[in-house]
Parts: structure tokens; sequence; C-alpha cells
């Protein structure tokens, strides 16, 4: 799988010749026979367009794309992550259906299962993604999905998509996977994946100017979620706006680099950590739980993602901490994810508050918990050396542990002066 050669080799010219597709600037089309729109209402003429909340020339570029970084057949951008989500989620369910998602999802998608679906009598049983036993004994006659992220969100936990699959098929359900932390790194739907969704806002957009989502999937189940009769995409209306999915689509074209990036420099910092003795969790560290699960998951020239929490024991210094580190420019404090710059949030009291408290200490999300997406520093050492003065700063490291090394270099220099 080569996501980043398919994004480069999949290219519209516009209509002018331009080296950018033009921007479709028009709601409806124009027929120049009554019979073609008739067949284009039910979906079957090719290169026609309808209304652009079906679709638009430029939404069908910026999908098109990204089918081919997924290996989809297609796939279908929506104005927003959550607009992917329940559209997908509506369309796969119906009353008194049911859903097994991993426990660690965005606050978003899990507020929507918890208590939004259910007034559609759809169900869900949150599980342990990490523990195929507990997905298997989940489901039930009336289960249609089973949901997980494949980097969770924000404990970065990584699913096992292959086997997923398997327990998938084997119950004739469809696996379902948010994409969004590891575009490019996880090739969702190679690995098995019956719909692999992506919000854009984060690193697949890049620049934190506007939300996105996509959905990519076989054209069977994407003409589906668009049908004029009964497609959730179509008739709930989640669409994208046809300048900013040509504003997407340009930031695409520096994707991968971009991603080698976040990796190279999240990598760094979390071995820094690591070695001053912080509780960190980087799925590229050999001591994260799920590291020889995603080793064998992953595409490695992307590198493990840009994402990293740090335990900084309680939410007070875990503030301190994240006011201090903005101060000094490391970042800024913020939710969200896949910016040029570093931001921090501490995930407890922001973007997973939607998830009540007892819940978030069963799932392990502790209060002091700071969840980090890692910017594009060119000078990654000198953003750590900022990120260590702060450390010191709220105590969580000693300078005594400095001190402590000068004492070694002392001694040290004192053999070398004896000897
Ligand atoms: C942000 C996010 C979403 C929601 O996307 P929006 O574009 O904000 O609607 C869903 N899943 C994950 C993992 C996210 O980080």
């Amino acid at each position: 799988m080569m996501p980043a050669n398919n994004i480069q080799d999949e290219h519209t010219f516009g209509e002018f010749g331009g080296v950018n597709p033009s921007i479709s600037d028009s709601a409806t089309y124009t027929f120049l026979a009554a019979k073609t729109m008739g067949d284009t209402f039910e979906g079957s003429s090719e290169g026609c367009y309808l209304y652009s909340r079906h679709t638009s020339p430029s939404n069908l570029h910026l999908s098109n794309t990204l089918a081919a970084m997924e290996g989809t057949e297609s796939a279908h951008v929506t104005g927003s992550g959550m607009g992917a989500i329940t559209s997908v989620l509506l369309q796969l369910c119906g009353a008194s259906d049911h859903i097994v998602s991993s426990r660690t999802i965005y606050g978003g998608t899990w507020a929507f299962m918890k208590n939004f679906l259910p007034k559609f009598s759809i169900n869900t049983s949150f599980v342990d993604i990490t523990s195929l036993e507990a997905i298997e004994a989940a489901i039930t006659k009336n289960t249609k999905v089973i949901y997980c992220e494949s980097v969770s969100n924000p404990l970065l936990e990584i699913a096992d998509i292959p086997r997923l699959a398997e327990i998938a098929k084997r119950h004739n359900v469809k696996l379902v996977v948010d994409n969004t932390f590891t575009p490019l790194i996880i090739s969702a739907n190679k690995l098995g994946a019956d719909i692999t969704i992506h919000s854009l806002t984060k690193f697949i957009n890049g620049t934190n100017d506007t939300v996105g989502g996509v959905i990519c999937a076989d054209t069977e189940f994407i003409d589906n979620l668009k049908s004029v009769m009964d497609g959730a995409a179509m008739l709930l209306g989640p669409v994208m706006d046809s300048y900013r999915s040509a504003s997407i689509l340009k930031n695409m074209r520096t994707l991968h680099i971009r991603m080698q990036k976040h990796s190279q420099n999240a990598k760094y910092i979390s071995e820094q950590l690591e070695q001053d003795g912080i509780r960190v969790v980087y799925p590229g560290l050999k001591s994260h739980k799920n590291h020889k699960t995603i080793s064998s998951l992953y595409n490695p020239e992307f590198g493990f993602g840009g994402m990293l929490t740090i335990d900084a024991g309680d939410l007070e210094t875990a503030n301190k901490l994240m006011e201090a580190m903005q101060k000094k420019g490391v970042g800024f404090l913020a939710v969200s994810l896949g910016f040029y710059k570093t931001l921090f949030n501490a995930p407890g009291t922001a973007t997973s508050s939607e998830i009540p408290i007892e819940e978030q200490q069963e799932m392990g999300l502790n209060d002091g918990l700071i969840r980090f997406s890692m910017g594009l520093d060119h000078d990654i050492k000198r953003t750590y050396e900022w990120i260590r003065e702060c450390l010191i700063e709220v105590e969580m490291l000693t300078p005594l542990y400095d001190s402590m090394n000068l004492y070694k270099l002392e001694i040290a220099q004192n053999e070398l002066i004896l000897n």
C-alpha cells in the first residue's frame, strides 16, 4: 500500500489547463436533455451533477483523492468529521439495532452513541477494544457495527484491525474505523475495515482553518449514503462547501511530509520524556502496551504519528504545566490536533469531558493526563529544552536530577584528574 504515491498520482487539471482543478461555484447544474436529469436522480448518469448537496466537482476531486489514499473504491466528503460519523451510523443502523464500540473514542462520537442514538432505540455496548474476547462477548443478534479508532483518543490504544475484521466478518457486521489520528500511517481498509472515516479537520487539512470529514468505502455503500431516496449523507445534509474542499485538497499535497515530521518530533519528545522519568504514552515507544500491534500494522515510512500523552499526576499540575508551556512558546493550550504548532489539553476536562468522571476512571483516563499533538517544529531539541524547563517549574522534574548529573560529571572529571 503506497498511500502517498496514490495521492500524488490522483490529479485533475482545471478546465483551462490550470495545475489545480477549478473550484465549482454552483449549487445547481443545468441539463441539456431532460432525460439525463431523470437518470441522474436515479443515480445512474456518470459525469453529471445534480445539486451540490449530493456532490459537486470540487467535492468529488477531494473525495477521489481520499479514496486513493485509503485504497477504497469510493469516498464521500462531509462538512465535518461528526457529519461523517453520524451519517455512517444512521445509514447502517435502524431501530433496535446494536453497536459494539471501543470505550476510548472521540468524546463527540461517544456522546452520539450514548445519548443520541438511544432516541432511535439504537444502543451501544462500550468495550475495551484491545480485548477480542470482550468484543466477541458483546456481540448480539442485533449488532450491526463494530466501531473503533485505529489509534484511540485520548489513550492511544491500538485497534488490531485485521483481527477485528475477522470477528466482524464472522458475525456479518460492518467494521467502521475512525482513522483521524493516523492518515497514511494506517491503511484501515487495506487491513480489513469496511468503512474508514476521517475528520479532515486534523492532520489531513493541517491548517486548523476549517472542519471537514470523509467516509471511504466501497462504491455500493457510498452510493447508498448519497441516495436521494434514503441516503443519510444526502438527507441529513452534512455537506462540505466547494471552496473548502478545494483548499483541503491543496493542503493534502504536503500531507506525507507533514506526517513524517509530526511523527519524528513526537518520537523525539516522547523518548526524551521517558528518559527523564516522565510517564509518557506514545505508540512508537517499546514501553507502549500495543507497540507490537502497531508495528505489525503501520506503513513505516510515516512513523508512529504525532500524538502522545503524559501523566502529570493531577489536574492542578497538568493545568500549571500547560500554562507554563504556552507561556514559554512550546505550543497552544487548545483542543484539536494536527496543526503546525504543538497543541495540548487535558482530555478529562476538555475533549473527553462528555464522558462522566466514573466512566473516565474505569477506562484509565485520569485527570492529570495531558494530550499533545506535536507540531512541525524545525528545532525540536530547543522545544524539548523548553518543555524540560516547564517540567522543572511545576516540580514534575526536580533540579536535583540535574545536579545529580552534574555531580556524576564532577566525580568522573575528578577520576580523570586523579588517574
Ligand atoms: C475531531 C475528531 C472527530 C470529529 O471531527 P470534527 O471534524 O470535529 O467533526 C472525530 N474523531 C476524532 C478521532 C477526532 O479527533
